[in-house]
């Protein structure tokens, strides 16, 4: 089995440098391919995505990503920008299906803004439509308004829209993954305003009934905005589209306080996956020593068990990564008074101990 590593910007060399050696402790006979994403791929071949990343991007059966950007990108041409390689990277391999797991470990409890007995033990994946929605709908710009409230002024357009196949897959992406955790899918949308969301909420109810093990509920996004802060616990899987999974998963990130704790998934149809930490280069911490390994170690976990077909093995990843946390070490992002401060590789060299 062959895995594109692709350490981008920041501190995306340094944690994945640590994912990478609990990769090489599991005895398995991956081949690991490393080249430049993001900033990097710019500096090497004045590209964020350039043709041969791309190319293996391809050719590999999963993708293990660090993160891109850098403040000092800001005045490139947005198409030269870093973040483009993730944007580029979805559409050529047709990523449609983005799954951000928030965990709250019970010893992280306290690293939450919400009371320990709302967050702590919290299990909830999100599952996100990546590929459509008023991101990618057309027709979208600025022009010069001819109706509207202020004829002749300018204005900003943009088009939500979502066919059925599209609600469809990424339902079953859904539905899947509950089967094989709570049973419970939370389907959100907005479908008291939006014709995009009633044909959303009427091909989900039809698809659930292909699942009669799994509850299947609806939820409207403001109402599901002020649930996943009022009692997260609740909630299992849940599903929704590009724009409110996008605000929604953010949230949800936020739910347990460390988001150098959270992993990401982002699947193709065939469950080809890139799986990259759900935070950022980190561009003010890079360098030191000191960023959280533990979310880029747990996508590599996800990647195990989603692509490469070895949950055995992501499971002995994630129960190391909560023994570790048991035994009180912290990188910076999660530490309390009374837990062991530890960097970026004391953290990794931890991990690797607790799998032995
Ligand atoms: P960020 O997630 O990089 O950082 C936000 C805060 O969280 C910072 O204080 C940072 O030090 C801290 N943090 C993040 N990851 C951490 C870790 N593993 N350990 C400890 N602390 C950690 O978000 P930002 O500052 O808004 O963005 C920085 C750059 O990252 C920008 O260029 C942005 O475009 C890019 N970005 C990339 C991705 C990606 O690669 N998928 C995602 C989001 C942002």
């Amino acid at each position: 089995m062959k895995i594109a590593v692709l350490p981008g910007d920041g501190i995306g060399p340094e944690i994945i440098a640590q994912a990478r050696l609990v990769l090489d402790a599991l005895g398995e006979s991956f081949e690991i391919e490393e080249a430049p994403v993001g900033g990097a791929g710019y500096e090497a071949y004045g590209h964020p995505l350039p043709p041969q990343t791309l190319e293996l991007a391809k050719a590999a059966d999963a993708i293990l990503f660090g993160s891109v950007g850098d403040f000092k990108y800001d005045t490139l041409a947005r198409e030269l920008r870093p973040e483009q390689a993730i944007l580029g990277l979805r559409k050529h391999l047709a990523l449609f299906a983005n799954l951000r797991p928030a965990i709250c470990y019970p010893e992280l409890t306290a690293a939450s803004s919400l009371k320990p007995e709302i967050v702590s033990g919290l299990d909830i994946l999100i599952v996100r439509e990546l590929n459509g929605d008023v991101y990618f709908g057309s027709p979208k710009g600025i022009r010069t308004a001819s109706d509207g409230l202020f004829p002749g002024s300018r204005e900003g357009f943009d088009t939500m829209r979502y066919s059925e196949p599209e609600v469809r897959r990424i339902g079953q992406v859904a539905f899947t993954a509950a089967r094989k955790r709570g049973k419970k899918v939370c389907s959100v949308d907005k479908s008291n305003v939006l014709e995009t969301s009633q044909l959303w909420r009427e091909v989900m109810t039809d698809l659930g009934k292909s699942y009669p093990d799994v509850e299947l509920t609806h939820m409207y996004v403001d109402n599901a905005a002020m649930q996943l802060v009022k009692a997260p616990k609740a909630f299992d899987v849940v599903v929704t589209g590009n724009l409110f999974g996008d605000i929604l998963s953010d949230e949800a990130a936020m739910l347990t306080g460390s988001i150098g704790m959270l992993p990401s998934a982002s699947l193709d149809i065939k469950n080809k996956g890139l799986y990259e930490p759900s935070h950022g280069s980190a561009p003010d911490i890079a360098g030191k020593g000191i960023a959280n390994p533990l979310a880029t170690i747990l996508s590599a976990a996800m990647m195990l068990r989603y692509s490469l077909g070895k949950e055995e093995q992501a499971t002995r990843i994630e129960r190391a990564v909560q023994r570790v946390l048991a035994d009180g070490l912290r990188t910076v992002d999660i530490y309390t008074v009374g837990t062991i401060k530890v960097g970026t590789v004391e953290m990794g060299q931890a991990v690797l101990k607790a799998l032995a």
